[in-house]
């Protein structure tokens, strides 16, 4: 129904700027699934580590997207990250590293990889009520979506947010080296020639420095309420 597949939600933005948990807070609230892109491009960066695939190797590359197989299934209970199944098999924390993250940013430039993930995240949103966080979910994945927002922080708060939840997972964590990376994850992620990170033109930017989770979640939900998605293109 063409009404459904208007109802989606995007969240897009750089990393550590609070977007997976206030998507998903925002998912639970509207009734909705969560669509975690960035575990797709972490899980193909995996996919590439465990099989000692170049990512340049377009061939060896080309033969694993053929194949790959990825399921996501919503977070344990009191767990923040969604479970993400490669080829039937749990991965659990192995995607979440920074080291991970590096890496799949480096495999999400790649043309076959857009495409191929592209394509999957479509099929999952298909019958609407989704919201998809990632990088190019409201200008690329879902250009008719509904309802778009952009979601920003300053880099030192967002190294700081991602630093507490490494740490909360018991990892040793070195703060100056997180917000190198992450500066230049975002650097690569906003200048790459494919469906680079930006905001769409439609969106709701939103800075959630010094704002908590439950107020953005909130001027999201307000936005959303105010602005039915029926008479939407
Ligand atoms: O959001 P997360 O940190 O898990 O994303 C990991 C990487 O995957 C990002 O740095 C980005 O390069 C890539 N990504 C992307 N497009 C998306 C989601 C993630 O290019 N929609």
């Amino acid at each position: 129904m063409v009404v459904d597949k208007q109802r989606i939600v995007t969240i897009d933005g750089p990393s550590g700027g609070g977007k997976s948990t206030v998507s998903r807070a925002l998912a639970a609230k509207l009734h909705f699934t969560y669509l975690d892109t960035g575990a797709m491009y972490r899980a193909v960066a995996f996919q590439c580590r465990q099989k000692g695939i170049d990512p340049a190797d377009d061939h060896r590359l080309g033969a694993l997207l053929a194949t790959f197989c990825i399921e996501l299934l919503p977070p344990d209970p009191g767990e923040d990250d969604v479970r993400v199944l490669i080829d039937g098999q749990e991965v659990g924390n192995q995607l979440r590293t920074p080291e991970m993250g590096m890496l799949a940013s480096r495999v999400s430039a790649l043309p076959l990889v857009r495409q191929t993930l592209t394509r999957l995240q479509r099929e999952i949103g298909a019958g609407g009520r989704i919201v998809a966080e990632g990088r190019d979910t409201g200008t690329v994945v879902f250009p008719k979506a509904a309802w778009k927002f952009f979601l920003d922080a300053g880099p030192e708060v967002r190294a700081r947010r991602r630093a507490a939840q490494l740490r909360g997972k018991g990892e040793q964590v070195d703060e100056r080296q997180l917000l190198a990376q992450i500066i230049q994850r975002d650097r690569d992620d906003r200048e790459r020639s494919i469906a680079p990170l930006k905001a769409a033109p439609d969106a709701l930017s939103i800075d959630s420095t010094g704002l908590a989770v439950e107020e953005v979640v909130r001027r999201m939900y307000d936005r959303i309420l105010a602005t039915p998605c029926c008479g939407r293109q």
